[in-house]
């Protein structure tokens, strides 16, 4: 049986290779030449061209297993870490392509096999969606694969809707796009949640494992839909995911890799209460921090360093809550690259590299985060209604160094709202005194105070408007 991590990577490669596909390596997190994407998050990224038709393999058929993150951009998922059984900052997504090769009747087939013959999976807990027009994909999953009717849910694109499940797959506002169907397992009805297509389907009962991708159109900035030169697949299925089914687990954080590291985390704050949402959101923040940096990203004030900056404080805002007194965040670096195995590779080679970033970062921001938590909890302490208002929001970020999501974290905890557009206003008006006092240009951090009390230095080199422009990346 295929039950470990590592047992189902290469379960799967070896399942496609078997089927004709090449095995390719993971791509970088960082989106080679493709300014549209803030990081890698699918498995078809690296292969885009190849779907427009402008690059061309000397294969037609692929498998991957490629690290992603969503963490901003049109995927993001850092908000639900912690309050969903199914999302990661950083995930691996398990893929098959098809570049003008096989189209719906064999993705499907290909999906269908692996999971009920190769992994075994009991068919009465799947259900599938189907793009709410596309009656070729109902044939086939009722016909061709013995699907019962009303198990076959029809979607639409959702512009606006209540319900979360979309089956019109876009890797962003432009590019590659198409209808698409994906398969649901159900983990019972001990778990609260509905069948996707319901209003409920945002629980963790019915799970989404597989998105299989019919790759037909190019969209246009002007939301023109140019046809693709050929009708291609991409299909992802996210590793964690099928590996809590195989384990017997209902949420991911379950899983073996996440078993290891929460314990270690644990371990190392001293910890005792494993359930603890705070080391799960820490267990799943060391995994894209450490493998943004792998990949190159290092913290800053801007674009995607400042994203990565923003999930190392939010892990070190955790860590300072489940009690950490000292650096914590860096010493999981080396229980990551043994629980990760093949996945690893590269982090592996700059393993000294990411402990020195993230145990850096992890210092400057604890000479302010103390303080700035105890002026959160006057503030929240002090609250006649349900909403923080911008000025503080911005004194935390402008002086402790506190991104303004971070402060959404802590405030969500106590069901509190941050007013954003108070945060915005008021770091538009820090911007226009610096201008007015000319001397220092336009940077609004001429203005930083300094705190003496924790002997904080400020940010030498933060910009204002590029980090107003990261905020805004999402
Ligand atoms: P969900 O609806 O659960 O947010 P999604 O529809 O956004 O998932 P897709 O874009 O279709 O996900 O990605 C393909 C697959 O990748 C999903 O079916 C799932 O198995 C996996 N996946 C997506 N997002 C995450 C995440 N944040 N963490 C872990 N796995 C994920
Ligand atoms: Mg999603
Ligand atoms: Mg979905
Ligand atoms: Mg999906």
């Amino acid at each position: 049986m295929f039950q470990t991590t590592a047992e189902l990577r290469s379960a799967f490669l070896k399942y496609f290779e078997d089927n004709g596909h090449q095995v390719e390596d993971s791509s970088s997190l960082v989106p080679a030449n493709d300014p549209t994407l803030l990081f890698t998050n699918a498995g078809m990224n690296q292969f885009k061209d190849v779907f427009l038709g402008m690059d061309k393999r000397s294969y037609t058929r692929a498998t991957t297993s490629q690290r992603c993150v969503r963490a901003g951009g049109k995927h993001n998922d850092l908000d639900n870490v912690g309050y969903t059984a199914r999302h990661h900052t950083f995930f691996e997504m398990l893929g098959n392509f098809s570049f003008g090769d096989y189209f719906k009747e064999e993705a499907i087939r290909f999906a269908w096999e692996f999971l009920t013959v190769t992994l075994k999976l009991p068919t009465e807990r799947l259900c599938v969606t189907i793009y709410e027009t596309d009656d070729e994909a109902f044939e086939i999953w009722n016909k061709k694969i013995g699907v019962a009717a009303e198990n076959i849910i029809r979607i639409g694109d959702n512009k606006g809707a209540a319900f979360a499940s979309d089956n019109f797959w876009q890797m962003g506002d432009t590019g590659p796009c198409g209808p698409c169907t994906e398969v649901f397992y159900d983990h019972g009805d001990h778990i609260w949640g509905g069948r996707p297509g319901t209003p409920e389907e945002d629980g963790d009962r019915f799970i989404e494992i597989w998105n299989i991708v019919f790759m037909q159109y190019n969209r246009q900035a002007d939301g023109e839909m140019q046809p693709l030169p050929k009708p291609s697949v991409d299909t992802g299925m996210g590793i964690e995911r099928i590996a809590a089914i195989m384990q017997g687990v209902h949420s991911n954080y379950e899983i073996d890799i996440f078993k290891t590291l929460i314990a270690k985390t644990a371990e190392i704050i001293g910890v005792t209460d494993l359930e603890n949402k705070s080391l799960r959101v820490i267990a799943d923040h060391i995994r894209s921090c450490a493998f943004l940096i792998a990949d190159g990203v290092m913290p800053s004030n801007e674009g995607r360093g400042y994203v990565l900056r923003r999930i190392i404080r939010r892990a070190v805002r955790h860590g300072n809550k489940l009690g950490a007194n000292q650096s914590f965040f860096y010493k999981l670096v080396p229980t990551l690259i043994s629980v990760m195995g093949d996945a690893a590779k590269e982090l592996g080679q700059m393993q000294a590299i990411v402990e020195k970033a993230l145990k850096a970062e992890e210092e400057q921001f604890a000479r302010t985060l103390e303080r700035g938590l105890q002026i959160l909890d006057s503030a929240l302490n002090e609250l006649t209604t349900k909403t923080l208002d911008g000025e503080t929001a911005f004194k935390l970020y402008d002086t402790y160094g506190f991104p303004v999501d971070l402060t959404a974290d802590v405030c969500r905890e106590r069901d509190i709202q941050v007013d954003e557009a108070g945060f915005e206003a008021a770091m538009a008006q820090q911007r226009k005194r610096a201008q007015a006092a000319g001397n220092f240009g336009a940077d609004y951090n001429s203005n930083l105070i300094i705190d003496t009390e924790t002997a904080f230095c400020g940010y030498a080199e933060l910009a204002g408007s590029a980090t107003v422009k990261a905020l805004y990346l999402d």
